[in-house]
């Protein structure tokens, strides 16, 4: 059996619903940015643009849907989650919807 590419998992439907669930259940807000009580230049909480998995996609697509392994970040944050992966340019981060 053949995983599906990650590409392909991200433009599926049952991620673009988990992804909506997840921003919710963490009030649109980036969980890191909260947990050390950053703010944005307005002095309001971070909102998060994306939703990450902790455990990467490709190193565990069984739990690319799993709430636990789910988390909404802020850009900033979600650099510092992919070190590797900030420091190349050229891929556009992915927003929300
Ligand atoms: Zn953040
Ligand atoms: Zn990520």
């Amino acid at each position: 059996m053949k995983t599906k590419s990650k590409t392909q998992f991200e433009g599926s439907w049952v991620w673009k619903r988990k992804r909506e669930k997840i921003l919710l259940r963490d009030e649109g807000l980036c969980v890191e940015c909260r947990r050390y009580g950053r703010k944005d230049r307005e002095g309001l909480p971070v909102r998060a643009t994306l939703v990450h998995h902790r455990i990467e996609y490709e190193d565990a697509p069984e739990l690319a849907l799993v709430d636990s392994n789910l988390v909404s970040l802020c850009e900033a944050c979600h650099n510092r989650a992919h070190p590797d992966r900030a420091a190349k340019k050229g891929t556009p981060p992915r927003f929300g919807r």
